[in-house]
């Protein structure tokens, strides 16, 4: 009997009127887990409403107070991390020891969180004028939205919402409906940790909560993660209602492998940011770009390494797990599909997996694809699944050129022993976090994350000091202790003296 997941308001369950539910999965077995209540415009109201009623205390709760609860919220965190990652591997399908290092890397921002004091620090100058002293405070922003995808149910969300709470804001979380329960897992643990009841809420639902959001003059913030259509949606929905807005898209990432690297490193590399998660990180490679005549003997190495990888249940220590639902299944298999259709040369097929589950999971194997050509769509489009293409190239220029043309710039990484080489690339391409030898180059909480083109839209990346500088609003006061030397009328434009 499969039970039923609601909101989360007010430090409780919060069961809503929507009447409208979605099925939550096992990806791994294809059996629904949940059912889902999906939010109605009443149901947005009533959650922002209770975001918006626990702003006022929670500004004012003193800095060292919400830093004692983050720090309770890390040290929770810590001690039910793999159950969390259960969870998340119960819904999404990706390996446990996957979601244990999703778990870490959300860890670490509010790590960075418990920061806050010295984050959010304003600036004092003495004396600007004659006895006139200037300084600066940043204040939060009110209720805030934060709106994830299904790929990183824990570590998205935390990019966010620990700076946003840090910073004194209340926090509307609107999950991905394919993977609600970590949300609500991570909202018991703020009630435990003592975060007032109404600061972290849990909205769940489909567009209609999205769009309630986007429209609801108490939010004053979105942070959005997701494919760039909805991302570009949001932006420009969000904006035309006043919102301060971050949209992070989707993402088509490149390895170039230059000839001089090392080709097992550079397999190894190819093979773990290609299948990890079963390619759906918008960090994932998913084109690698063979310079020179290193192509066949590098190909051989991924082929050799791909066809060793045990694919099934992610509970059982496989090396890759399913795919989220059987619409992404089929739609990853029908890339395949059109890449042998269009001439790639198919090199590793992954569309009748031998795996290690029961039931009827949504399994596509890793596949690999070589001579793939800039037309064909397994390059052109983001397929959000286990197939690595190979694109062979002339020289360090014409892959250069190609990362530099393609729409998405989320990540990048190249692979050489030449460090003239790699300090060129990183000064000449247009993708907002670089790998050199690493291939999934996905920055420390202390720096922020983000890509350029259709990968972001906005102009603040997530986490770092940019997070606390989105989460934040400035002001600056000039204040002047009047003594009788001040007196007399003069209605010029002040001036320093
Ligand atoms: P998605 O765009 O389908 O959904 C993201 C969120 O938007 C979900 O909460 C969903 O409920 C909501 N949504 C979906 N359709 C909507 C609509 N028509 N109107 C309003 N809201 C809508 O993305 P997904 O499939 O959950 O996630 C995968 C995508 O996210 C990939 O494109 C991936 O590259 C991208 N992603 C990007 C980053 C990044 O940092 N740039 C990180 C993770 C994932």
């Amino acid at each position: 009997m499969a039970t039923t997941l609601h909101h989360w308001l007010n430090g409780a369950t919060y069961e809503g009127s929507g009447g409208r539910f979605s099925d939550v999965t096992n990806p791994a077995t294809g059996e629904v887990s949940a059912q889902l209540a999906l939010a109605s415009e009443e149901d947005v109201n009533a959650v922002v409403a209770g975001a918006a009623a626990a702003f006022p205390a929670w500004r004012d709760t003193s800095l060292a107070k919400r830093v004692q609860i983050l720090f309770a919220f890390r040290e929770l965190l810590n001690a039910r991390a793999d159950e969390l990652a259960a969870i998340i591997t119960s819904e999404h399908g990706k390996v446990l020891s996957d979601a244990r290092g999703e778990v870490a890397r959300g860890q670490e921002v509010v790590e960075f969180a418990c920061g806050i004091p010295h984050l959010i620090k304003g600036m004092f100058t003495e004396n600007a004028s004659t006895k006139v002293d200037v300084h600066s405070v940043r204040q939060p922003l009110g209720v805030v939205g934060v709106i994830s995808p299904f790929n990183f149910p824990a570590m998205v969300p935390m990019w966010f919402f620990p700076l946003a709470i840090a910073a004194g804001n209340t926090v509307v979380l609107k999950p991905s409906e394919k993977v609600p329960t970590a949300a609500l897992f991570m909202a018991q643990l703020w009630k435990e940790a003592g975060l007032p009841d109404g600061v972290f809420n849990v909205l769940n639902g489909d567009k209609v909560a999205v769009d309630g959001l986007l429209t609801h003059p108490d939010v004053q913030s979105i942070s959005f993660v997701g494919s760039t259509p909805i991302a570009r949606y949001v932006y420009e929905t969000g904006t035309q209602h006043g919102k301060r807005v971050q949209a992070l898209g989707g993402a088509k990432n490149h390895m170039i492998v230059l000839p001089d690297a090392d080709l097992d490193l550079a397999a190894d590399a190819a093979v773990n940011a290609g299948y990890g998660s079963a390619g759906e990180r918008c960090m994932a490679i998913s084109a690698v770009l063979a310079v020179g005549e290193i192509g066949d003997t590098l190909v051989q190495k991924i082929k050799e390494r791909t066809v060793g990888l045990r694919t099934g249940d992610g509970t059982r220590g496989c090396d890759m797990g399913p795919l989220v639902t059987s619409v992404a299944q089929q739609r990853v298999a029908g890339y395949v599909d059109a890449g042998e259709a269009s001439g790639a040369t198919i090199v590793v097929d992954g569309r009748d997996p031998e795996v290690d589950a029961d039931g009827n999971g949504f399994f596509v194997g890793p596949t690999l694809f070589d001579h793939v050509t800039t037309d064909m769509s397994i390059y052109t489009d983001e397929i959000f699944g286990p197939v690595l293409s190979v694109v062979r190239v002339d020289s360090y220029a014409d892959g250069l050129q190609l990362i530099n043309d393609n729409p998405y710039g989320n990540g990048t990484a190249i692979f050489t022993n030449d460090g003239g080489a790699a300090r060129q690339f990183q000064n000449e391409v247009k993708v907002g976090m670089i790998g050199i030898n690493v291939p999934v180059p996905v920055p420390m909480a202390y720096y922020s994350f983000g890509g350029w083109k259709n990968s972001l839209f906005g102009d603040t990346h997530a986490h770092g000091v940019e997070g606390v500088h989105f989460f934040t609003r400035g002001k600056v006061v000039t204040s002047r202790w009047l003594d009788p030397s001040h007196g007399g009328i003069n209605l010029g434009f002040p001036q320093n003296a």
